[in-house]
């Protein structure tokens, strides 16, 4: 088995490390920490975040595989997959606002009328900032039963009801929103895509502070919200089909992300309990071996579903990467908080132990088991789809 790319994946990635060397900005090389005041920023977009989206754009760095009118240079899913690779190794993100790029563009590419296609070029240069309104109070993993209503009258709809969790509403330009348009059918039949001005009157936007102490979702309310019939995604009542997403240029590299993340982080922790000097205590060894191990297991598992995709075949691996990488996540930041002692869990720039940085990461942490579906609705998907059990 050999586990190294060729000369002309080399070659690629050689090309990608000269672009970064020379246009990466030093907020997007600096190892992020998310205790610094810096990533504390109320500002959700950073002006050097702002800039860095475009420039990856302009020269063809943001999705590689798309073409160069869409931020890439049609790259092959290897390229894309050591793109990933390269980013996550670097602790470079491409972008501090997902909604846009990874999941309106892909959409309006596949499901949009030509003039909503338009919007897609800003959406991935992050000239315009999306939010995505699926989640209701009551309707999170359930999003069928969402209950914002839009009704068609005449040449425009109407939109009452409410989201929450809005991730980025506070500064997004439009809204990708999920709505109710028909109620006396089965409640997956009767959902379509509006695309939502934020300024539109009648939409009032309440932000929510999360466990970490930052800002970066909301509440959002619409009362008589008028929203052009031309602004509908794809045919009417056929929104769920567009909650499947298509991500299709990306799919085989992102679990790449999740992988480093991890790996970065149990390397923080090894270094972390070196300092300290417990990593001479047998317990605390054994514990970071296992992490140590986990984490390189999953990149395995990754490189493994990846060979099967790139050969054009389901990866179910990845399927189970989000939640594996997820969890471990959570179990890493929780031991770093253990090692530090009792001023370890507390997220003050004086007082928490390294500024608060494994508390604060650990409370980020809960995040990604929960938002794009929760872990035990990964399982469920899991069970159902990869394993074949049935439903009870
Ligand atoms: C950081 C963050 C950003 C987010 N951004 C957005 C956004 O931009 N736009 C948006 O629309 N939403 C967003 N969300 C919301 C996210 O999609 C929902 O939180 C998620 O889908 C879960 O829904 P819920 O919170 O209503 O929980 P619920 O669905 O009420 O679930 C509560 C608990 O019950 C469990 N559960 C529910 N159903 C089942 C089942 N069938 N089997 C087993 N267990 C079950 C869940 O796993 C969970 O533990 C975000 C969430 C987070 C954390």
């Amino acid at each position: 088995m050999q586990l190294a790319w060729g000369p002309e994946e080399e070659a690629f990635r050689a090309e990608l490390g000269r672009f970064l060397d020379e246009h990466a900005p030093p907020e997007a090389r600096r190892k992020r920490d998310f205790t610094t005041a810096d990533n504390r920023d109320d500002r959700i977009i950073p002006t050097w975040a702002r800039d860095w989206q475009a420039a990856l754009f302009d020269h063809g760095w943001m999705i590689p595989g798309y073409p160069p009118e869409l931020g890439g240079r049609n790259a092959t899913p290897v390229q894309t997959l050591i793109y990933m690779e390269e980013l996550a190794t670097r602790g470079i993100p491409r972008s501090v606002h997902f909604p846009g790029y990874a999941i309106v563009a892909p959409s309006l590419l596949e499901f949009g009328t030509d003039e909503q296609k338009r919007l897609v070029p800003a959406a991935i240069r992050g000239d315009t900032v999306w939010c995505i309104g699926m989640s209701e109070p009551n309707a999170g993993s359930d999003l069928a039963s969402l209950s914002t209503r839009a009704v068609l009258d005449g040449d425009r709809f109407v939109v009452n009801g409410q989201k929450v969790w809005t991730s980025y509403a506070m500064i997004a330009g439009k809204c990708f929103c999920y709505v109710r348009t028909d109620r006396d059918v089965p409640k997956h039949k009767g959902i379509s895509v509006l695309i939502l001005d934020m300024a539109t009157p009648g939409i009032d936007v309440r932000p929510l502070r999360n466990i970490s102490g930052s800002t970066e979702f909301a509440e959002v309310f619409f009362t008589d919200v008028e929203v052009p019939r031309d602004n509908l995604v794809g045919a009417l009542n056929d929104g769920w089909r567009i909650t499947q997403g298509s991500l299709a240029h990306e799919r085989g590299g992102l679990w790449v992300q999740g992988v480093s993340f991890v790996q970065q982080a149990v390397a923080d922790l090894i270094e972390m309990a070196a300092r300290r000097g417990l990593d001479r205590d047998p317990i605390v060894r054994r514990q970071l071996a296992a992490y140590y191990e986990q984490a390189q297991g999953l990149r395995a598992l990754g490189y493994k579903g990846f060979s099967s995709f790139a050969q054009g075949s389901s990866a179910p691996e990845h399927s189970y990467l989000k939640l594996a990488t997820s969890e471990l996540q959570k179990s890493v930041f929780e031991l770093g908080m253990e090692l530090l002692g009792p001023l370890g869990a507390v997220t003050d720039a004086e007082l928490g132990e390294q500024s608060g940085r494994f508390s604060h990461s650990f409370f980020m942490s809960f995040a990604n088991t929960i938002a794009g579906g929760s872990a035990e609705i990964q399982r469920n998907i899991i069970a159902q789809r990869v394993l074949g059990l049935p439903r009870r």
